[in-house]
């Protein structure tokens, strides 16, 4: 029983943000809620919930994992400042374009690196 309400919790938990978090931060906020949780806890049941294709994992290159409820066809966007991790929409699936050349996609990850509105009028503002 307690386990099926701190998966319920974990996902929950997941599905109220948009900031793609990490494992950690999910710990942050769940600790504060039921100070037995565990961080191994939240970052096995993100891991199976990802290899279920409940949520999507994004995997960074020399960052950690972060975790994504949104399933439908989507983009990401990396600010290099703040790591924020933003969604950006796509229209048609990018895997129809490969299927045109008998290239079976099982999974596309197409990650654009920069700097986020936020971190432009920041860096503006210091310059100033
Ligand atoms: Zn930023
Ligand atoms: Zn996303």
């Amino acid at each position: 029983m307690k386990k099926t309400r701190q998966k319920a919790m974990i996902l929950n938990a997941l599905k109220n943000r948009e900031d793609h978090p990490t494992a950690e931060m999910i710990y942050a906020e769940l600790k504060e809620i039921d100070p037995h949780i565990s961080l191994a806890t939240i970052y096995r049941n993100l891991n199976t919930f990802a290899e279920n294709g409940k949520i999507r994992k994004v995997e960074l290159p020399n960052m950690k994992d972060r975790f994504d409820w949104n399933l439908s066809a989507h983009d990401h966007a990396l600010c290099s400042d703040c790591h924020k991790l933003m969604d950006i929409p796509i229209k048609t699936p990018r895997r129809r374009y490969m299927n045109l050349y008998g290239f079976k996609v099982h999974e596309v990850e197409i990650l654009y690196k920069g700097i986020c509105s936020e971190c432009q009028s920041k860096n503006n503002q210091v310059k100033a």
